[in-house]
């Protein structure tokens, strides 16, 4: 399987975030420092893509190339704490309640990683 984005996810798919010393967890892993304590032990961690629906938005008027609108953007919040947003797959959907338990699938060719409501 070719991803689209290698560096954010793996084909599990599991995310590609890191862990600061003192237990931080953030996405994507960088190498720059911790956000929350300034740490530059950073290491990488597999996160586990599921979590739970923030917010969503369908964008029905879109300007770029390459993606046909309409399409929902969704903010999920994994279960180990980053926050991620990423587009919803399958078709538009302005149902989703917060606090959706959501799961990463991957999507396409290249795949490029999506949300959708966990079953
Ligand atoms: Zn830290």
């Amino acid at each position: 399987m070719t991803l689209l984005k290698p560096d954010l996810y793996t084909d599990a798919p599991a995310l590609k975030g890191g862990r600061c010393a003192k237990g931080h967890v953030f996405f994507p892993m960088q190498t720059y420092g911790c956000e929350t304590c300034g740490s530059t032990e950073l290491r990488p961690q597999e996160l586990k893509a599921e979590g739970a629906l923030v917010a969503s938005a369908t964008v029905h008027l879109h300007n770029g190339k390459g993606r046909e609108a309409p399409f929902t953007i969704v903010a999920v919040k994994l279960a180990e704490g980053p926050m991620v947003r990423t587009l919803l797959d399958g078709p538009p959907n302005d149902d989703l309640a917060p606090g959706t338990p959501m799961k990463a699938v991957l999507s396409g060719e290249p795949a490029d990683l999506r949300f959708a409501p966990a079953r």
